[in-house]
């Protein structure tokens, strides 16, 4: 039981908030209690879920991966995109995320954003009932 939406990016490194979007999946799904799974079947690309109130927390985290995990050329990978891997992996492909009453469980201030670190590109999410 999955649904697989897309997202464009705008940019090479960018967090875009998918709250929405699958919090529409989960009621299409007819999940009313239990976990679903929200997967980005892309190496360069991620899941996370943090504030999405206040932009800046995005911008930072950003920020501070970039400054982790700089573009270089000294990377082995001829694609040239080592960075944007390995932010990757850093972060995670996926989120399982609680569901009770129809509804997403997640604190106030908490949103769930695909991460793009090689755009800007067309992209899949993945959503999957547990
Ligand atoms: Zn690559």
């Amino acid at each position: 039981m999955t649904k697989t939406f897309s997202v464009r990016t705008r940019s090479r490194t960018t967090f875009v908030d998918i709250t929405a979007e699958v919090r529409s999946i989960v009621a299409d799904l007819g999940v009313e209690d239990g976990a679903i799974v929200v997967y980005c079947p892309h190496t360069t690309a991620a899941i996370t879920i943090n504030e999405s109130a206040d932009p800046d927390v995005v911008r930072d985290v950003i920020g501070k991966l970039s400054e982790l995990v700089p573009e270089s050329p000294a990377f082995f990978h001829a694609e040239g995109n080592s960075d944007a891997h390995i932010k990757s992996s850093l972060i995670g492909c996926s989120e399982t995320v609680l569901v009770r009453d129809g509804d997403l469980v997640l604190g106030t201030w908490q949103g769930i954003f695909f991460c793009e670190f090689d755009g800007p590109r067309s992209r899949q999410v993945v959503v999957g009932a547990l």
